[in-house]
């Protein structure tokens, strides 16, 4: 069986458990999937799931899992991990997975294979791809050992629109978990919110990136009047957010965000490994730039090979007039 750990921040599920239950859809061998989701109240966020199609969704509630702590998810997991007794355990590489699933896999003495880009097929068993040394090279890795092999998944590796859904909903199965308040040593503060305005680029559906073709602070309006007509946010390559031309928290890339919108523009950015292992993902991949030879013209699907200031402006005037 495969066990999938949905996360919901706010009693909402965030967009990466959708995409760790296609990575489980997707697995080789046709084992059953269950997903689990944890929290004081966990009714609605279960109920949302139910809509997949896996063979069951687990509530797993105590008041002790809210607010969110490393300890009270630790002994939720284990707890449920022993019970259920799965041969893998999917989550998404998140913040908060990054905090507890480790320690539940050194606790149990088993294998965690973490930040998976893809699944392979191999003697109808799972291989799976993570990327090394920046995104340079792709190693296959099978865990070793015995079950469960707890796997996490970059976000965005996989599809969250693509999840096959079932109808009538899945069963949904309360359970409840003996957590030890005592036991719990963090004492949670008002979560941090990284980004003044709020903006989640995780989140964008189209997004107008800003590279250093753009040359000068300046002309970042001319950026912005393009993502403001096309509906998108803006973000950028680090260079931009180094210079403050644009705040830190749009920066795209391996030490930025990893972003998966349905459109991203990319305007004056050579495609830097760095830079293309955080939007990669993108579905339709538009890039401007005045060298022919760039790297970004690669992973664009869609390539214009001219000066950004005159083609931005045209596509402006044709999207407006
Ligand atoms: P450049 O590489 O300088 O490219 C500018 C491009 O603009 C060129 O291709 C040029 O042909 C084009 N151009 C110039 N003028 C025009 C014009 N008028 N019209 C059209 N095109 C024009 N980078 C990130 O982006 N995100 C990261 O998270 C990140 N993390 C990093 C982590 C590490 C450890 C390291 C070492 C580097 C990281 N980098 C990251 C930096 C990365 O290696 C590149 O240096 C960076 O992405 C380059 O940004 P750029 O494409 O804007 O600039």
């Amino acid at each position: 069986m495969i066990l999938v750990i949905a996360e919901q921040q706010n009693n909402k599920l965030t967009r990466a458990s959708w995409e760790t239950i296609t990575a489980a859809q997707q697995m080789p061998g046709a084992l059953p999937i269950k997903v689990a989701v944890m929290g004081a109240q966990a009714e609605g966020a279960a109920a949302e799931l139910a809509g997949a199609d896996v063979s069951e969704v687990l509530r797993v509630e105590n008041p002790a899992l809210d607010p969110y702590t490393a300890d009270g998810f630790v002994e939720a997991l284990q707890a449920l991990v022993s019970r259920q007794a799965p041969t893998y355990v999917l989550l998404s590489n998140t913040y908060r997975t990054r905090d507890f699933a480790p320690r539940v896999a050194a606790r149990l003495d088993r294998a965690l294979i973490p930040d998976c880009v893809g699944i392979k097929t191999v003697d109808q068993k799972p291989t799976f791809v993570r990327l090394l040394f920046q995104g340079r090279l792709a190693a296959d890795v099978v865990p070793e050992g015995d079950p469960p092999y707890f796997v996490t998944f970059q976000i965005t590796a996989f599809r969250a629109d693509a999840v096959v859904r079932r109808a009538p909903a899945a069963p949904v199965t309360r359970i409840e978990v003996p957590i030890d308040t005592a036991a719990i040593r963090q004492r949670p503060e008002e979560p941090f919110k990284g980004a003044k305005q709020g903006v989640d680029l995780t989140q964008a559906e189209r997004i107008v990136s800003v590279g250093r073709g753009i040359k000068a602070r300046e002309h970042m309006d001319l950026a912005q009047k393009l993502a403001t007509v096309l509906g998108a946010e803006l973000g950028a390559s680090r260079p931009i957010c180094d210079a403050g031309w644009a705040p830190m928290e749009l920066q795209i890339g391996s030490s930025g965000q990893t972003v998966a919108p349905k459109l991203y523009f990319a305007l004056g950015i050579s495609g830097a490994i760095q830079h293309v292992i955080g939007m990669k993902s993108a579905r339709t991949i538009v890039a401007v730039n005045k060298d022919p030879d760039a790297p970004i013209f690669k992973v664009a699907n869609f390539g214009i090979v001219g000066d950004l200031f005159e083609i931005v402006p045209a596509v402006i005037a044709e999207l407006t007039g």
